[in-house]
């Protein structure tokens, strides 16, 4: 929204730009030496041609005949940016120095009517004074004799005009033979000084015949003195401005004037020339016309009338022109501006229109969300009630089972017990009544453990306070865990006070709690590890805290824990996971808190802090409910499988995580079976390309690496390919099954599983193998493979063809190489990628045959196929198929075959 907004504003801006871009405005100053009727009329035909001109404006200036204000002048020109300077000199010494800085500086320089000291302007413009001082000599001559006294009465001293003129003049004089000038003075161009010098002029001169003043001003001064001194000279100005030199010659003040021409507007020409870089003349020098006398003033005056009256109403024309033009352009910019609004006004209403049309669509997409996520909430309210519904009636049913179970429970309990210790039992029977009485003692536990918890659920269960001294019962519990931490190098620290610690707890329970705590600190620590157990009493409050540096739990898990039934590892949990929550119960009876700290890999630290309360009765030490049995039928597995290793039996390697299940598969097929054991997949699968066992039997959950991938693996490995499989597991579930088989296991017995099941399963998968070994014997006869399509009954595909494939792959070399006298089992076991025994097991379980039996098997077959079908010699046939000497082969041909090769040769040749 904000980025459109911006894009509007700049674009309006380009427009309002464009719609106002202005030619350049050209600044002109105008300084004029002094101010008179000529430079008024200059001044005149100056704003006149500005007029002309809409990017020129003109500001003129007077020095008021003082050469500190001219220089003044021109240099406000400078320091204001003009952009040209025009100049009538007053006195060239005075002026050219400031003139020459200025067009120095770089700004262009007009002078005009009077010259400076050299070269430094950028045009000049003047009336040609000594042309003019020349005809006032002509006219003069025409007014008067040669014999006639003329006075001068000169402009200021080392004006140029004035010596211009002057010479001018005298040279006028002296080319018509006319008498010289008699007497000459300055009059400054003014006229009192002028009046003030004719006055004693006169006074010297009365008899003059002409008065030639430089200007008309002057010469009217003459003329008003010689009036006073009553005298009628003829007096010639110079000028012509209408209402001073002309009027003067129409009133017959003065007889003639000669016109001195500004033209004004030439120099605003010129300026515009230089400044727009066209060409123009450096210097104009202005023609002189003929003189304004008695026959032309009034026509002179009169034209000058009708002109004033055209400037006038030129300016007219030109004010109104502006107005309408300054309302044009104010109408311009309204119309820019009106267009400029206009155009925000449709942008704001398209971006509020779209704004409005897209929070519309927002907010029907948030209430559409919003129906989402409350039928979200609604179904997982109902799925969160159908769960608690679903988890009461399940601790309803746990807990009338658990009842249930208890007495039967019991009542296995207690003879299990009797016969674990009766004296007349087979090492094997002992051993299964050991695992039976462990897994008994582990029941009841989680019977109790159920009980307790559904109790303290409905508020039924109490706290039986008695004062007891901690310190020494922590000591006594910790004793049973005490051989458990030597078996497996645990450093186990007690950390106790000396002092007693004395209080009123319900003894039965935080035995519980003790023990469920430092017996996960066992489950989870591994071999070498430490535990530690401290307490203390401080504060009135007992503390006590098992720490251990085990496998540490995660955040995410540790948040959870005191959950009931909250296991961390659900696939292989070691506990049942009520444990803690049971724990956390007992302790809140107490009134206290239980926390725990850890970090996975780092370990953990389980703290109860229960407030310290007496009862009134003296400290009691009950014994101890928990014992070393009942630690190690918590962590311990019990003793494993005495294995009597027989050359007869077949091998079997069971693999699962369990270490009771080993050892109770181990006890049931001891007997039938030479047993090794392997207690997770990654290690089966080792065990299994080590021995090449016959069968094994694998469980399907496991840690590290799970049964699947285990048989996975042993399927596709060619030394352990032909090895049936046999899938134990506690999932029944069909598609359990189907993943089992297409990982390639040959069988699957579920959990709980019957003794006689799983040795029958076993017994059926090994003659299955005998009956294929059979299969593969007979079709010896060629050396070839049986082909894949041969029923392979409990045999899966993969593994057939994995051995079909090896067994080609083998009768192929062998075939090419078995005349090679070099040959050995080394070399074809090496070629086929196994080691010597794995080559053994693999050809022994393929073809019930050893590699050499076999061997020699096929060399005799081969030489049989070349004496019937060929005419080599006996001895080359030896050699061919591989025997060291013919002798050799003739004996182990007559032991195969009942006849000597010769014998059958002679048959043949019969
Ligand atoms: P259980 O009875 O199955 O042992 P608990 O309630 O006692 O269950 O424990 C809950 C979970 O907390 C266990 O599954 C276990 O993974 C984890 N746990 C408890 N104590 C420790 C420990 N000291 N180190 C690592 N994990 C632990």
């Amino acid at each position: 929204m904000r980025k459109y907004l911006v894009w509007m504003v700049l674009a309006m801006l380009t427009v309002a730009v464009a719609a106002c871009h202005e030619e350049k405005v050209y600044k002109i100053g105008v300084s004029q030496c002094s101010q008179d009727d000529w430079r008024m009329k200059m001044n005149d035909e100056i704003n006149r041609e500005v007029m002309f001109h809409e990017n020129v404006v003109v500001e003129i200036r007077s020095a008021d005949d003082s050469n500190q204000k001219q220089i003044d002048d021109i240099r406000y020109f400078a320091d204001n940016s003009f952009d040209i300077i025009i100049a009538a000199p007053l006195v060239a010494d005075a002026i050219t120095p400031v003139i020459k800085e200025v067009y120095e500086s770089g700004i262009p320089v007009i002078v005009f009517d009077r010259n400076i000291n050299g070269d430094y302007f950028t045009a000049f413009q003047g009336a040609d004074n000594k042309a003019i001082g020349k005809a006032a000599a002509h006219y003069a001559r025409h007014l008067v004799n040669d014999k006639a006294k003329i006075i001068e009465i000169r402009g200021l001293k080392g004006s140029t005009p004035a010596t211009s003129r002057h010479d001018g003049f005298v040279e006028g004089l002296e080319e018509s033979g006319s008498a010289g000038i008699v007497a000459e003075a300055y009059g400054d161009w003014n006229y009192d000084d002028a009046s003030r010098v004719a006055d004693s002029l006169f006074r010297l001169h009365p008899d003059v015949d002409l008065v030639y003043a430089h200007n008309d001003r002057m010469a009217i001064g003459v003329s008003e003195v010689a009036a006073r001194h009553g005298i009628r000279p003829r007096i010639i100005g110079i000028d012509a401005a209408p209402e001073i030199g002309i009027r003067a010659v129409v009133d017959s003040v003065i007889d003639a004037t000669f016109l001195y021409p500004t033209e004004g507007h030439r120099l605003i020409r010129t300026a515009l020339a230089i400044l727009d870089g066209k060409p123009y003349d450096r210097v104009t020098s202005l023609p002189v016309a003929s003189p304004v006398d008695a026959t032309n003033a009034d026509i002179v005056l009169l034209q000058n009338e009708s002109l004033k009256e055209e400037t006038g109403k030129i300016k007219l024309l030109k004010s109104q022109v502006d107005d309408y033009w300054s309302k044009h352009s104010a109408q311009t910019s309204l119309f820019y501006a009106a267009g400029v609004i206009l155009l925000l006004l449709f942008g704001w209403i398209f971006l509020l229109l779209r704004s409005f049309w897209l929070n519309r669509a927002h907010q029907r997409q948030l209430v559409e969300q919003n129906r989402l996520l409350e039928d979200q909430r609604d179904m997982q309210k109902s799925l969160n009630e159908q769960l608690r519904v679903a988890t009461q009636s399940k601790l309803v049913f746990f807990t009338n089972v658990s009842h249930d179970l208890r007495t039967p429970l019991t009542l296995i309990a207690e003879p299990v017990e009797q016969m674990v210790n009766a004296p007349n039992l087979t090492p094997q029977q002992h051993s299964l009544m050991q695992i039976a009485n462990k897994n008994v003692k582990i029941l009841h536990r989680l019977i109790n453990q159920i009980l307790d918890f559904r109790k303290y659920e409905n508020g039924k269960l109490d706290v039986n306070l008695a004062e007891v001294d901690f310190s020494k019962m922590m000591t006594e519990w910790s004793e049973s865990f005490r051989s458990m931490a030597r078996k497996h190098d645990i450093r186990f620290i007690v950390d106790m006070p000396e002092e007693e610690m004395v209080l009123a707890i319900d003894a039965e329970k935080i035995e519980r709690v003790f023990f469920n705590l430092v017996s996960n600190a066992f489950k989870h620590t591994p071999d070498n590890g430490t535990i530690r157990v401290s307490s203390s009493i401080r504060d009135g409050e007992l503390t006590f805290s098992v720490a251990d540096n085990g496998h540490g739990i995660s955040k995410e898990d540790l948040d959870r824990i005191f959950e009931r039934f909250y296991q961390v590892d659900k696939i292989h949990p070691k506990g049942s996971g009520i444990g803690l929550s049971l724990a956390k119960a007992f302790i809140e009876l107490h009134g206290g808190t239980i926390s725990a700290e850890s970090e996975l890999g780092k370990g953990s630290v389980f703290t109860v802090r229960i407030p310290v309360r007496h009862v009134e009765a003296s400290a009691v030490t009950p014994c101890p409910l928990i014992n070393e049995n009942d630690v190690s039928a918590e962590l311990g597995a019990v003793d494993s499988v005495e294995i009597v290793h027989d050359s007869e039996k077949p091998l079997l390697l069971i693999i699962d995580d369990n270490r009771d299940i080993l050892r109770l598969v181990g006890e049931l097929m001891k007997d039938d079976y030479n047993i090794i054991t392997a207690s997770d997949g990654k290690e089966g699968v080792r065990l299994a390309t080590k021995y090449v066992p016959d069968i094994i039997i694998c469980d399907v959950m496991m840690p590290v690496l799970d049964g699947l991938e285990c048989c996975r693996i042993i399927k596709e490995e060619i030394s352990t390919s032909h090895i049936p499989v046999l899938m134990l597991t506690a999932c029944s579930m069909d598609e359990q099954r189907v993943e089992g088989y297409d990982s390639g296991a040959d069988a699957y017995v579920a959990k709980p599983f019957s003794s006689a099941v799983l040795k029958a399963r076993c017994k059926s998968l090994i003659a299955n193998r005998k009956r294929i070994k059979e299969i593969w014997h007979s079709g010896q006869e060629a050396p070839v493979a049986p082909k894949p399509s041969l029923p392979a009954p409990g045999v899966t595909g993969a593994s057939n063809d994995i051995d079909n494939e090896f067994y080609n792959r083998f009768i192929e070399f062998f075939t090419t190489e078995m005349g090679n006298p070099d040959l050995s089992v080394d070399t074809i076991a090496s070629e086929m990628g196994l080691g010597r025994s794995q080559f053994y097991r693999k050809i022994k379980a393929l073809t019930n045959y050893s590699p050499v039996e076999l061997f020699r098997s096929l060399r005799l077959k081969q030489a049989r196929a070349l004496l019937t079908g060929t005419d080599k010699s006996i001895s080359e046939i030896a050699y061919e198929v591989g025997f060291s000497t013919p002798a050799y082969f003739t004996k182990c041909y007559r032991d195969a075959f009942g006849e000597t090769p010769s014998e059958l040769r002679d048959k043949l040749s019969r």
